[in-house]
């Protein structure tokens, strides 16, 4: 089976729910409140229609799921892509829960995702899509209810369409309804970055841990998109050189380190990394095994499984994905001494900064970059020294640290509001 295929076989809300339960049994969860926390809140599915450039009418079908509402609002991105399914949407909502407390900011958890490829569509198109799909989740969604962000595929343009479609049925524009908007609409400096930006924070933090020196340090990269490019570009600022990036055509490996400026135009050209002069073409597969001494997952789910795990070269594994290690894989790199910065640490970032923007429009205000930077990282330094110290008193990985760290504050959150009657 190839990597697809296995990740194809691999069900994220049977991983989250298992991780969650690791965490429980850890924390010695009272039995009521694992039973609330095992379930998404709220699970929504619509089927609309879409008038098609060429005349005809197709029907999409699209979810919005909330997690957990105890710490406030549902936050979490909206995805565009073939396969989204509703148990991933619940597992990414799931892990937004968990996100969100580990770094500290007051939302729950929430995910959205429409089945759809939208490379197949006009611009017109995914625009009509993405006004329709925002009317009929409207039931869920609003600044003090839920607020939806960019994911896979999804970007500052469609963030743009979902706020004016909801300002719209409102008679007056409400910028706090989404967050990652473009800079002229109320979006936050930084914002963009945020995810990377977080993800490289963390691995500085953790090359001190296991002393690596970053400025000698090779990097691999699988996923070139908004986390995966922009992690690209600021970890080769920090003197790392990157060996390996790969989007979902495949990838390039270029052992003495590649341009990753060069890289960002080649793939504007011609719409993939691979073919890059100078560089071998690789699969998704080989990208991950690597030479290298930290590897950036910054795609989709599943892909380090119990079938690569021990063949992963890298000291240090940086979750810029949602999703993309089993369990079983955590324990065999835990086992063999790899460094993993789990994703609801790692990519905290771009919810960080979303929170940030999200602050600045009900304020009326907007912050400079340096200011977003520096908050970014003081919350993001203090997430990953909590959760290290965690993982040093439990002699356990920084997943399940996180985990403990993360699902005691919503089970504290959610026990000392009671149970509704
Ligand atoms: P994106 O759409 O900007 O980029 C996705 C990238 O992954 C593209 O380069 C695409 O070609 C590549 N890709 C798709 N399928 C692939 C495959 N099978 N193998 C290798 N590469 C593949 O999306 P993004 O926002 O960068 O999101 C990437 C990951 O980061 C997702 O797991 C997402 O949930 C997570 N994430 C994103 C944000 C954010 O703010 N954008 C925040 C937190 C987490």
């Amino acid at each position: 089976m190839t990597t697809e295929q296995v990740a194809a076989h691999i069900n994220p809300w049977e991983v989250a729910q298992r991780q969650f339960d690791l965490a429980a049994d850890k924390l010695n969860l009272d039995p009521g409140l694992r039973r609330v926390l095992r379930q998404p809140r709220r699970e929504l599915t619509v089927h609309f229609p879409v008038k098609m450039d060429d005349g005809s009418v197709q029907v999409f079908t699209g979810y919005r799921v909330q997690h957990n509402l105890g710490r406030g609002p549902a936050k979490g991105g909206i995805r565009y892509h073939q396969d989204v399914t509703l148990d991933e949407v619940k597992a990414l909502a799931m892990w937004m829960t968990w996100k969100c407390a580990v770094v500290g900011i007051p939302y729950g958890g929430g995910k959205g995702g429409v089945i759809v490829d939208p490379k197949k569509l006009s611009s017109k198109e995914v625009e009509a899509l993405t006004r329709r799909f925002t009317t009929e989740i409207e039931v869920l969604i609003g600044p003090e209810r839920d607020i939806p962000a960019p994911d896979v595929n999804t970007n500052a343009q469609v963030m743009a369409w979902m706020m004016d479609t909801y300002s719209m049925h409102q008679g007056y524009t409400v910028p706090g309804v989404v967050t990652g908007k473009p800079i002229s609409l109320g979006g936050s400096e930084g914002r963009n970055e945020a995810t990377a930006r977080g993800t490289v924070f963390c691995i500085i933090d953790a090359a001190r841990e296991v002393s690596l020196d970053l400025a000698s340090a090779t990097v691999a990269i699988q996923g070139f998109g908004n986390a995966g490019s922009i992690a690209a570009r600021l970890i080769a600022e920090e003197g790392a050189t990157v060996v390996a990036v790969s989007d979902s055509t495949g990838g390039i490996h270029k052992p003495d380190g590649l341009d990753i400026s060069r890289v960002v135009a080649w793939k504007k050209e011609h719409g993939t990394v691979q073919g890059f002069p100078g560089a071998k073409d690789i699969t998704n597969a080989e990208i991950l095994e690597v030479r290298c001494d930290v590897l950036i997952p910054a795609a989709l789910e599943n892909q380090i499984t119990s079938r690569n795990a021990g063949r992963i070269q890298a000291r240090i594994v940086a979750e810029a994905a949602n999703g993309p290690s089993t369990p079983e894989a955590d324990l065999e790199l835990f086992r063999r001494g790899v460094f993993m910065i789990p994703d609801i640490l790692c990519n905290a970032g771009g919810v960080t900064v979303s929170y940030f923007e999200w602050v600045q429009d009900l304020n009326r205000d907007h912050w400079s970059e340096q200011v977003v930077n520096e908050k970014l990282r003081g919350i993001m330094t203090r997430a990953f020294a909590e959760t290290l110290a965690i993982a040093k008193r439990d002699q356990c990985d920084m997943r399940t640290a996180a985990y403990l760290l993360a699902v005691q504050r919503v089970a504290d959150a959610t026990a000392m509001r009671g149970l509704y009657p």
